[in-house]
């Protein structure tokens, strides 16, 4: 027998209308925010995540899936989707087009990851880009269609946290005190905070290890450093999340893992799902664009990560109907009969009701059993009786009542 690879999992039918369910979710929630959907490619050149997702990050340092292709370039199954979005916004010249450009997608991402529960190599994002726009109201507008699609999925208990990492300059004062204050406790960190402390020392506050978290927690807040623009942009966007009736909490040590993000950060995050409780993360990247060398374009998006979604709603205990039952199982007891099952599940299909018959030759009972099984809301049965009068009985089949039709009014 040969294994799916290791990290991956098959969506089989018992499961597939929940998945159905949450991207229809998706679609019907970014539809009422005015986004429209984009599909890039699965994979792009590595230098769009390079440049797009950032060299100092953990997606571009350990988790990518790399391979040189049979013409010996560098290619790049995408880890997350924004990088690729960004591409396809600046080689099609969108931003000459209208703007904001409100785009959504969903897509399976890869990355090379130690597997545990809702962590995959290959697993499933649904995400939000809105791109023109420095405004705080948008930033809001982005949060909130995290939050209705939560809502509509019936996930209530989780918390937003909410940061402001401020822009480039105010940055560059905040990591400086940052990395004084770490470097007076280096010896305690652990190897992968030490190597990231020149490099990339935010990251350092979003490291799940025991010991640097109780070092960060004493560390300089970034919102203490930020200047008075970002503070007044901060300002505005908790403004008008308060407006909108969405709770959050400002928590200064959310700062994203990727490069390019600045101002705006956000994570929602779930107790009910162990360790890996982040279900979306966010934020303004407003120079991204131009990093992938378009225009001077701002931004802001999130990802929510389906399978922990998936797994929020089952420990949440959240009952997802399946709309894939049959409706009618018509079981036949004989050749000419099953011809007349055949007709009649075509004629009932052709009304977009679905409907199904006997295809292995088996017994009334067996058929029964089968009806059962598939989950089927009707089953009528057609022996030769029924044949002749052209008359049948449609049993219901949580009821077990019977309701008597002619062919003609089963089919209309
Ligand atoms: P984490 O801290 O859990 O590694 P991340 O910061 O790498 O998350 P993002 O790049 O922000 O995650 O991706 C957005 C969302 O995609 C996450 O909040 C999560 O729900 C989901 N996600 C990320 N990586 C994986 C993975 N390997 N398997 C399943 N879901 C994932
Ligand atoms: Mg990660």
């Amino acid at each position: 027998m040969i294994n799916v690879p290791k990290g991956t999992k098959d969506v089989l039918p018992s499961d597939s209308y929940k998945w159905q369910f949450v991207e229809k979710t998706a679609r019907e929630v970014a539809r009422t925010f005015g986004a429209n959907e984009i599909r890039t490619p699965t994979f792009e050149h590595t230098e769009v995540f390079l440049r797009g997702v950032g060299e100092t990050t953990d997606i571009v340092n350990k988790e990518m899936y790399t391979f040189l292709d049979k013409g010996g370039r560098s290619i790049t199954l995408k880890p997350e989707g924004t990088a690729g979005v960004a591409r396809a916004f600046v080689e099609n010249g969108m931003h000459s087009a209208v703007l904001p450009a409100k785009l959504f997608y969903i897509t399976q991402c890869f990355r090379y990851e130690r597997p545990q529960a809702g962590r995959l190599r290959e697993f499933h994002q649904f995400g939000v880009e809105f791109l023109g726009s420095t405004d705080a109201n948008i930033d809001a507008e982005t949060i909130l269609l995290a939050k209705t699609f939560l809502d509509k999925e019936g996930i209530k208990n989780v918390t937003l946290y909410l940061n402001s990492i401020g822009c480039k300059e105010c940055r560059k004062k905040y990591e400086q005190a940052l990395k004084d204050y770490l470097n007076q406790n280096i010896d305690d960190m652990c190897e992968l905070c030490k190597d990231r402390l020149n490099k990339n020392p935010l990251r350092i506050l979003d490291c799940k290890n025991d010991k640097c978290k109780e070092i960060t927690k004493s560390a300089p807040k970034i919102l203490d450093y930020i200047c008075e623009d970002c503070s007044n942009h901060f300002e505005k966007v908790k403004n008008y999340l308060t407006i909108a009736g969405v709770a959050f909490k400002v928590n200064p040590n959310i700062v994203r893992g990727l490069d390019y993000y600045n101002r705006t950060v956000f994570e929602f995050v779930s107790d009910n799902i162990g360790a890996q409780g982040t279900v979306c993360g966010g934020g303004r990247y407003d120079g991204l664009i131009a990093q992938l060398g378009g225009a001077d374009v701002a931004g802001i998006g999130f990802a929510v990560g389906i399978e922990r979604i998936l797994m929020l709603l089952e420990n949440l205990g959240v009952e997802i109907p399946n709309p894939n039952k049959v409706v009618y199982y018509i079981a036949p007891m004989g050749e000419k009969e099953t011809e007349k099952a055949f007709e009649l599940v075509s004629k009932l299909r052709e009304k977009g009701i679905s409907a199904d018959f006997d295809h292995m030759n088996r017994s009334i009972k067996a058929q029964f059993k089968y009806a059962d099984k598939i989950g089927a809301e009707k089953v009528v049965v057609i022996g030769s009786d029924e044949l002749n009068n052209g008359v049948v009985k449609v049993k219901e089949m949580k009821t077990g009542i019977e309701q008597l039709m002619t062919f003609d009014e089963l089919t209309k």
